[in-house]
């Protein structure tokens, strides 16, 4: 379901251990000499912002008053291995949006932490303990010298190495963090530990941890139960219960599975396999015949499960058992298809619905094979199958028919007899209705009456049930899962309706980016159910009432987004040690419950202290944005809803969700068997930091996978080195005085600032990018060519200024050398966001111009073709009917009534375009093709009023510089006019007419 071996953000990393093999051949030979001593320039200066934003302390946030706060954080990363590029493309898509909420004004609160809870950790260091050859290679090729690796047998050191790595690698990154709220989970952090032991007995005082007996999928090496993310395949597989059957015996049970219990109606025979060993199983007191696989899974499931003695299958043949639910004896046959993996072992059979066993059925049908069992041919004739369903199309006996209609022959027909049991297993169970035959339950719908019939087979004590898994799992230690029961498991109990209610609402209030995953959020808060909340072994916080277990890791990581808002006090000012505080001092920071004067004399803190940190987490809660990898929908953020609703009040619940897909690299999913894993230092180390950046954000938005390119981070850093460039040897230059293509280019820059900041509030940083990086760098570029290269120095001052803000959250390091070089006063880090003005927004303009570059491509076609070397170029724009009806072709547009004939009638009523009435039609049926289809958009472009022959006039001098030659301008309407091949005539609106000579 998942990719497995790479997961961007999960909140815990099981896999991501990087490889040395950082770049494939290709391009990392490609590097000269002269990129790499560009590559130190740009890693000095990145060190040098880095350096000054960390002694000005600007991202370190305090409450402010009066100022709005923002506070956005990233599921802190599981400490087992470096960062990557998954996590970073997910980490960069917070930074990029707290950069620009601090430029908008905003107090931004963007804080980080290690999470090093679970098995994982420990079970590495155990591996290295043991000197296991695969983890000491894991280790070394994580670039681990060889001297260090005996350090990781222990696990507190992994919890201490790599949040240090972490740090390097997040601050080299450029990221926006307060890192005085930094914090390891686990028992190992005392003061969390307390954290959560609050949590959790917040949780059981409203009963929502349980105990509780359930069927959950198991690693018997690990001893413990395999969550999703602990699998290296099988994630999504489920413990699937099916009906135990039990058939008596002599004295004893025949047990066969099935997932269809109420077709125990149709029942006929039973199966066994001849040459099998079955097993005798103590359950209880009974004794149950089943296949020793069977027996061995049952052991994890029916508590005191002993062998007791061994049958052959065929001692078991010809003869007769009680089938359950009918109370009917029935015969023992022999049959093919009983594999001892599936089930029991043995097989019930329902010949009227299942292929298979009418197959069976029809094979014994032969003397020869019943003389060699020892069988009455003429008593396996006499056996019928019982009609019990009646299903659309296929009447009511499905099997007999299907395996009719697809010439099936024999049992040994396996390909066909697998595809005929699922055409009718399907359409039986879903389209069915029970028939006279099925006694009380006659006349119900074959769905509905599966979990009736299995529930009176329990109660009468004619069946049990058996778990199996839906599909293979095998768990991290490469040791294949199971399903076990257990009996003594705490759950969070996920499924209480009222609580789900709950989730449903907080989900009604929060934002999403992008909006299209609400409905998978909902649909994970109806299906989640019961969740084992602990384990048995891993680093973590001891279950506060029952010390043999350990909270793991999907469920110590809900809530404490709250705890960054103290964890400044707690962590780095050490204000308290974890003795003094209890469940009351959370009660009244986080919910504001009891009072500071006593909660002072119990923890020795000051009243002042306890109200500044009971106002600090007001202040920033709740937040406003999480982002994270999509995979994070099904567990993490619905439980992240889940728990606020059960501790916080609804004006703490989570304002927002971010998010994301998982990041290709040159169009490949990054694995390490692929050999394309990147740890994130080493595509700095290639593409410096601005570069990387610029790379990872332009490499997509909303959930789809974006593409990290090579080929453009290769490009990433020289294009904005050439930025830098052009913004410092441009500034404060150019002329005075404003010329008509000048209020083209504010437009252009307003309006682009206007969309750039729409997109990134929607967090569509790529379309920001487009827009506000490459357009805008095009629109320069034409801006430049249409005043000659004398730009308006104060549009260019202020292009500059927002074409480098417009860079700033994505591309920081660079830009503070801008802002710096341009003479600037601060950081640009802090500098205002730019701000559109939305009066220079002027489309007819932009419109015009857009006519005027169609106008010259399609001068230059003309030369093209025609090879003339131009001495004139005369344009004709059209004459003033023309204009009237192509404004009436646009308005029928929008009326979508426009034809051919429509159009003509209504041209035909002005009397200025019946003069040229033959004209007219054939302008009719041009503008008709012209403007068919044409979108409302697109339409309502074309109604701007441009003065074509002004235009065109005022640009002549520029037309002149870029043709070469001379030019004229003329309106068809003109009387004077040159025009001697009289092409005026075929002037359009929005296309003059072209003469060249
Ligand atoms: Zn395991």
């Amino acid at each position: 379901m998942k990719p497995y071996d790479y997961q961007p953000n999960h909140i815990i990393f099981y896999h991501p251990i990087p490889t040395k093999t950082i770049f494939r051949e290709g391009y990392a030979p490609q590097r000269a000499g002269i990129m790499e001593q560009k590559s130190d320039d740009s890693r000095y200066m990145e060190k040098k912002w880095q350096q000054k934003w960390k002694e000005a302390k600007i991202f370190e946030a305090e409450p402010e008053k009066g100022k709005e706060k923002y506070f956005l954080n990233f599921p802190y990363p599981y400490m087992n291995g470096y960062m990557h590029l998954g996590h970073a493309y997910t980490l960069l898509r917070v930074d990029v949006y707290a950069r620009y909420k601090r430029m908008k004004g905003f107090n931004v609160l963007f804080p980080f932490a290690f999470h090093c809870t679970g098995s994982p950790i420990v079970s590495a260091a155990d591996r290295i303990k043991e000197k296991d050859p695969k983890q000491i290679k894991i280790m070394e090729d994580m670039g681990i010298p060889d001297d260090m690796i005996p350090k990781f047998s222990d696990p507190v050191y992994w919890t201490e190495y790599f949040p240090d790595e972490y740090v390097k690698d997040v601050t080299r990154f450029g990221c926006s963090i307060d890192w005085r709220r930094s914090f390891v989970t686990t028992s190992l952090n005392p003061l969390y530990n307390k954290f959560i032991e609050w949590q959790f007995r917040k949780l059981k005082a409203k009963d929502y941890v349980l105990l509780g007996e359930h069927a959950v999928v198991w690693c018997p090496k690990c001893n413990s139960p395999v969550g999703d993310h602990a699998r290296i395949k099988g994630e999504g597989e489920t413990p699937q219960e099916m009906t135990l059957l039990k058939f008596k015996f002599n004295g004893e049970y025949l047990i066969a599975a099935t997932l269809r219990p109420e077709t125990v109606y149709g029942q006929t025979n039973m199966w066994v396999d001849v040459d099998l060993r079955y097993v005798k199983a103590k359950v209880g007191e009974e004794i149950w015949i089943v296949s020793k696989e069977c027996a061995d899974k049952l052991k994890e499931q029916k508590e005191g499960l002993e062998i007791v003695g061994e049958i052959w299958g065929g001692q078991m043949i010809g003869k007769t058992c009680i089938a359950p639910g009918i109370d009917r004896e029935i015969l023992i046959l022999p049959s093919d298809f009983c594999d001892p993996d599936k089930g029991t072992g043995l097989v019930t059979s329902v010949p009227s619905d299942a292929p298979d066993d009418w197959m069976g059925l029809h094979d014994l049908y032969d003397e020869g094979l019943c003389n060699r069992y020892g069988l009455d041919c003429e008593e396996i004739k006499k056996i019928k199958p019982i009609p019990i369903i009646e299903t659309p199309g296929w009447g009511d006996l499905p099997a007999v028919k299907i395996s009719e209609e697809m010439n099936i022959e024999s049992q040994q027909d396996r390909e066909k007899l697998e595809e005929a049991k699922k055409i009718i297993y399907k359409s039986g169970f879903y389209t069915g209705v029970m028939n006279e035959n099925c006694g009380e339950f006659a006349g119900i719908k074959v769905e509905e009456a599966k979990d009736l019939v299995k529930a009176k087979l329990i109660e009468k004590g004619d069946a049990d049930v058996m778990y199996e898994l839906s599909g293979e799992v095998i768990c991290r230690c490469l040791t294949p899962s199971i399903v076990k029961v257990v009996s003594d498991q705490w759950f969070i109990g996920y499924g209480e309706e009222e609580w789900k209610k709950g989730a449903h609402k907080a989900l009604s209030i929060l934002k999403l980016y992008p909006e299209g995953v609400r409905k998978q959020f909902e649909y994970v808060i109806d299906w989640l159910n019961d969740w084992a909340c602990t384990r048995e072994l891993g680093l973590g916080t001891k279950l506060p009432w029952d010390d043999k277990w350990v909270v793991e890791s999907l469920s110590d990581s809900t809530i404490y987004m709250a705890y960054y808002t103290i964890s400044k006090y707690l962590e780095h000012e050490k204000l308290v040690s974890a003795e003094k505080i209890g469940d009351s001092f959370f009660d009244f920071v986080f919910l504001g419950q009891g009072n500071a004067e006593d909660l002072s004399k119990e923890t020795g803190i000051s009243e002042s202290k306890l109200k500044e940190m009971k106002g600090e987490f007001e202040y920033w809660y709740p937040f406003d944005l999480r982002v994270s990898g999509k995979d994070l929908v099904q567990n993490h953020l619905t439980f992240c809803l889940f728990n606020h609703v059960a501790i916080f009040p609804e004006k703490h619940w989570p304002r927002g969700f971010g998010l994301n897909g998982w990041i290709l690299v040159s169009g490949a999913k990054m694995s390490k068997s692929a050999g394309n894993f990147y740890p994130l230092r080493g595509i700095l180390d290639e593409f410096g930091t601005d570069g990387t950046r610029f790379t990872l954000t332009y490499s997509g938005e909303g959930i789809d996978d974006p593409n990290f390119s090579m080929d453009f981070a290769k490009g990433a850093h020289a294009r904005l080195e050439s930025w830098r460039d052009f913004a410092i040897n441009n500034y404060d230059s150019g002329r005075e005085e404003k010329i008509g293509i000048d209020a083209w280019f504010e437009s252009v820059l307003n309006r682009s600032a206007k969309e750039v900041i729409e997109a990134m509030e929607d967090t569509k940083y790529r379309t920001a990018l487009k827009i506000g990086f490459f357009d805008l760098q095009r629109h320069l570029k034409w801006y430049i060519r249409r005043c000659l290269g004398q730009c308006n120095k104060a549009i260019l001052n202020d292009l500059i200024i927002t074409q480098t803000k417009i860079l700033a959250p994505v591309t920081p390091h660079i830009c503070e050398e801008i802002w710096e070089k341009l003479g600037f006063e601060g950081f640009i880090s802090l500098a205002e966001y730019p701000k559109a003005k939305p009066t220079k927004i002027d489309e007819t303009m932009e419109i015009s111009e857009e006519f005027l570059i169609n106008t010259i491509s399609d001068i230059n076609e003309i030369l093209k073709v025609t090879g003339i070397e131009a001495k004139k170029i005369v344009l004709y724009t059209p004459p003033e009917w023309k204009y009237i009806m192509h404004r009436m072709a646009i308005e029928m547009g929008f009326a979508k009534e426009l034809k051919v004939n429509n159009l003509m009638k209504r041209a035909m009523a002005n009397e200025e375009i019946k003069k040229h009435s033959k004209e007219a039609s054939g302008l009719a049926k041009k503008l008709v093709d012209q403007l068919t289809n044409r979108g409302e958009d697109e339409l309502s472009r074309l109604r701007a009023e441009v003065n074509e022959k002004e235009y065109l006039s005022e640009a002549k001098d520029f037309l002149k510089h870029e043709f070469k030659c001379e030019i004229e301008i003329y309106s068809s309407d003109d009387k004077a006019r040159y025009d001697p091949k009289n092409k005026g005539i075929f002037a359009m609106p929005f296309r003059p007419a072209i003469f060249v000579e």
